[in-house]
């Protein structure tokens, strides 16, 4: 047992280090976590008052800034009211409210299916997409997916993402995959010729994606237009095509949707992340009429048999509804379009710089490849160096081993962009020697 002082304020990282085990962190060599105790508008607050521009949004859920009193308020009314209620036969106004506003922005879906995070929104649509042909007797049960792609933490959504440190473990587990080529630039006709060889095969069920951009495989991007085509092969082969729009979602590629750059539409999509604002765990699954309609029966087997405790919590719901409220202001488009257009001017800026391999922007993602003697990508040790680099100069980034992103909220001001842009320039100037 531990014996510590529970109300001490101090030692707080010391006594993490003794009782917690954090998310994706070699424990052994971690150095000690930053004590982070505020949060306002794009800053975060450390014990000695340093401030910090959280560039990545930690960990790309934030979009309008940190203890945004508008939501915040919102959340406190809710858990005034009512805080949580099973969500089986019962219904409360927050989750029947954010599923009619999503269906707004979501062409062709007709019902929303909620969990509680990114992993659990893709795990729903996997089984959604296999029990679809089951209940009509069909034995489809391969899933189709983008190489280097990332979809969560549990088993499905491990297995369709690839192969790779983040699941080595647990490789004999995982369910088979046929994984095609990213269509980034110069790969669209190979991924097109995979997508059709695949398709060939009369038991796959579906096929997932990250559109337009793959966040955890590196900030990976490739155009709306090869995206369509491969949409275009499912859909005549009956493949049921799933978007994982869980880091693409509310405006981070310049649209609602990534998947609103094309013609065809996925008939199943995947919300998490951005979905409240930030402030609390909700995950999203939406899907076409023609799927929920295949669940619809008198035979009782037919009924999609998923759920969790947390399913459409009342103060989640309240918070993605607050969060919706202002993403579709005008004051935060406009703040989107200038994010954009000032990483679409640093990117053709940065562009030929000796240190880079690739920059590359979508939206309010821009993504820099520094040039790096290691092989391997996630456990490049050059991701320490660049994020004590930054954090020495009030920036917060987490790099995706030797790729650096920015994702900053929206709130973000001109200045703030520009001091990210000034380290930035200087960091690159100094590569390899930071
Ligand atoms: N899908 C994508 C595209 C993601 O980027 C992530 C998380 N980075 C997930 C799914 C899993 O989300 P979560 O971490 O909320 O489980």
């Amino acid at each position: 047992m531990l014996n510590v002082d529970l109300h001490s304020m101090s030692n707080i990282p010391e006594r993490d280090k003794k009782a917690v085990w954090h998310p994706f962190t070699h424990q052994k060599n971690a150095t000690l976590p930053l004590h982070i105790v505020k949060g306002e508008g794009v800053y975060l607050f450390d014990t000695e008052s340093n401030k910090y521009v959280d560039a990545f949004s930690s960990w790309w859920v934030n979009l309008h800034g940190h203890a945004n009193k508008y939501i915040a308020d919102k959340i406190y009314e809710q858990a005034k009211t009512l805080e949580h209620v099973a969500f089986s036969n019962f219904t409360h106004e927050q989750a029947v409210v954010l599923a009619e506003r999503l269906l707004r922005h979501l062409t062709d879906q007709a019902k929303v299916f909620y969990s509680d995070n990114g992993s659990t929104s893709v795990e729903v649509a996997i089984k959604m997409a296999i029990q679809y042909h089951h209940n009509q007797g069909k034995k489809k049960n391969k899933i189709i997916a983008l190489k280097n792609g990332y979809h969560g933490d549990t088993f499905g959504s491990m297995s369709v993402a690839e192969r790779n440190v983040f699941n080595k473990a647990f490789e004999p587990l995982l369910f088979d995959v046929i994984h095609i080529p990213v269509p980034i630039k110069g790969m669209e006709d190979a991924s097109l010729a995979a997508l059709k060889k695949a398709l060939e095969d009369d038991t796959v069920a579906a096929f997932i994606f990250e559109p337009l951009v793959q966040g955890a495989g590196g900030m990976v991007m490739y155009e709306p237009s090869i995206l369509n085509e491969l949409l275009k092969e499912c859909k005549k082969k009956n493949c049921i095509t799933i978007a994982d729009e869980v880091m693409t979602g509310f405006g981070r590629t310049g649209k609602f949707l990534a998947c609103d750059y094309i013609s065809e539409k996925p008939d199943i999509i995947c919300l998490s992340k951005g979905i409240t604002g930030g402030f609390m765990p909700l995950g999203v699954t939406s899907c076409a009429q023609f799927i929920y309609d295949a669940f619809i029966s008198d035979d009782k087997t037919k009924t999609f048999y998923h759920g969790h405790s947390y399913t459409a919590n009342p103060l989640a719901c309240a918070a993605a509804n607050a969060s919706l409220d202002l993403l579709e202001k005008p004051e935060t488009q406009k703040q989107i379009e200038m994010l954009s257009a000032f990483f679409g001017k640093l990117e053709t800026k940065l562009d030929n710089h000796k240190a880079l391999i690739d920059c590359r922007h979508r939206g309010t993602i821009l993504a820099l490849e520094l040039k790096t003697d290691e092989t391997t990508s996630y456990l490049n040790p050059v991701t320490e160096r660049i994020t004590n680099f930054y954090l020495k100069r009030g920036i917060i980034v987490r790099p995706l081993g030797n790729i650096l992103y920015f994702i900053p909220p929206y709130c973000i001001t001109i200045k703030e962009l520009q001091s990210i842009e000034s380290v930035t320039i200087e960091m690159l100037d100094l590569w390899p020697n930071v």
